[in-house]
């Protein structure tokens, strides 16, 4: 169906996703504690819609007829499978995505679906009738972003007593329309006015940075963080950000039964660290029952290390899959990389420490600001490239900084890392953030740990800058067509049947 604001050919350099507020992007924007499956069709609603209901409420509304949601483009064509309708929900209830309690999250869907009722906010009662008030409309897209969703709200008569339009530009941010631009939502999380001693855009900028003030990647980023909050502060909130990631996968390796979404698709982390868990036990001779310690790096088999590697991405991604809390890193399709990574380096890389978590978290940052001010974190705008690609570079990087890489050694290796997932199509089965993603987190978690070790085995000079390739990593996303873009309509997702 042809739409008055059809879409025509976007170039993201022309509409850059706009950072919250007038600051950088921050370390808390490119690891935001949320929801699964994915942060651009669940975690943006969720932000969205919670937005939209405190504006409603802020105006002294006291009475609602109706609220109505239109879920555009590529939230209309696998929103179902994504949960965009339920995220939904949970934000007109005044949710967020980094707060709601884990019991609203199982109850109140089918609350609101026996009640007919749905509680704005806490405070207004609406009647909502979830498959008439939220509508899917894959085949309408709006003009400046993929992922869009409306929502009004009327009184019995009369104009809409509040019509807003937003977008979910992927990695959770969100943006909404006003007049004919476009600004950043302020959900009140974060924001304010900030100057960064070391601001930079690109990769080269970075490295320039460097070079001047003499500073890692690493410790560059950490300068930067302090102008927007006190250092007690940023090191509580990676710490926080590193024990969800922790949290995630010890959760999903406890995780058992069916995937939720109809593909029958079976939990493996679990039956995986048993099975690793009584390997290593039998091979070092100790008792796998009376240990609990979740890793032992004592294997015989040099590999099995991939295997450890691979577990903890599968058990973060089950847990998103599941629709259960996870980080945004940067996007929830992508949540397994980075922890996984993470969690190699504290259980197999000699003299881990926790400021070096800290430390691989920051520098991981610095890519990712790279790769979202220049091309996209969003697997509907440019495909998987920009969400398991982008992790999978934010983690190389963070690798290489805590095994003692020099800052061109950092930017190799993350430039390493999204050559090797350039062309990545985003074609998840059935809409469900299962198939490929899930297995595809594990593979790219092993190739951040190649990526960065081949860095180091060099001296930081390489051909390809990361600018370079981020920019065709761009570029490529906009050729790519759109049935390979979080669509469900090409790839896996039309030549595997579903059963
Ligand atoms: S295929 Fe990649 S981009 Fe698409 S939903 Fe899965 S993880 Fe996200």
């Amino acid at each position: 169906m042809a739409h008055p604001l059809d879409p025509g050919v976007r170039d993201l350099r022309a509409e850059p996703s706009p950072s919250p507020a007038s600051r950088p992007l921050s370390v808390t924007d490119l690891f935001s504690i949320g929801i699964g499956p994915s942060s651009s069709h669940t975690v943006g609603p969720m932000k969205a819609a919670r937005a939209f209901v405190l504006e409603l409420l802020a105006r002294g509304v006291t009475r609602v007829a109706r609220v109505h949601v239109e879920l555009y483009g590529s939230l209309g064509a696998t929103g179902r499978g994504h949960g965009t309708d339920r995220a939904v929900v949970w934000g007109l209830a005044g949710h967020h995505p980094r707060s709601c309690p884990a019991e609203v999250i199982t109850t109140l869907i089918p609350q609101v679906a026996e009640s007919g009722v749905l509680r704005l906010g806490g405070r207004l009662d609406v009647p909502f009738d979830l498959a008439r008030d939220i509508e899917f409309l894959p085949r309408v897209t709006l003009p400046q972003h993929v992922n869009a969703l409306r929502l009004t709200a009327t009184a019995d008569a009369g104009p809409p007593l509040l019509d807003r339009v937003f977008f979910s530009i992927g990695g959770g941010f969100v943006t909404r329309r006003e007049g004919e631009a476009v600004v950043p939502l302020d959900d009140g999380e974060e924001g304010g006015v900030v100057v960064v001693p070391h601001p930079f855009h690109t990769g080269a900028e970075l490295l320039a940075r460097c070079a001047a003030s003499g500073l890692g990647v690493a410790a560059l980023v950490r300068e930067n963080e302090e102008a927007m909050r006190p250092r007690a502060e940023l090191d509580a909130r990676l710490d926080e950000i590193w024990e969800a990631m922790d949290a995630c996968i010890t959760a999903g390796l406890a995780g058992e039964g069916i995937l939720p979404g109809g593909l029958n698709l079976p939990r493996r982390a679990g039956r995986l660290y048993r099975e690793l868990r009584a390997r290593e036990a039998a091979a070092a001779g100790w008792d796998a029952a009376a240990d609990d310690c979740p890793v032992v790096p004592r294997q015989t088999d040099p590999l099995l290390v991939i295997d450890w590697v691979n577990l903890f991405a599968l058990a973060v991604n089950e847990e998103n899959a599941a629709g259960h809390r996870v980080v945004t890193a940067p996007t929830n399709g992508a949540a397994g990389v980075i922890p996984a990574v993470g969690k190699y380096y504290l259980s197999f890389v000699p003299g881990a420490t926790q400021e070096g978590v800290r430390r691989f978290l920051l520098a991981a940052t610095a890519i990712g600001t790279i790769i979202k001010t220049n091309a996209s974190i969003a697997g509907a705008e440019v495909g998987c490239q920009g969400e398991v690609g982008s992790a999978s570079a934010m983690a190389a990087a963070g690798l290489a900084e805590v095994m003692g890489g020099t800052p061109a050694q950092v930017e190799n290796a993350a430039e390493i890392a999204m050559e090797h997932n350039l062309g990545l199509t985003c074609d998840p089965i059935g809409g469900l953030v299962q198939i490929p993603c899930i297995e595809r987190n594990a593979v790219a978690a092993v190739k951040s740990i190649n990526a960065a070790r081949l860095a180091l085995w060099g001296d930081g000079t390489h051909t390809v800058s990361l600018d370079a390739v981020v920019e065709t990593m761009r570029q490529t996303g906009m050729d790519m067509m759109s049935k390979y873009k979080e669509t469900s309509e090409g790839g896996l997702a039309v030549n595997v049947v579903e059963c």
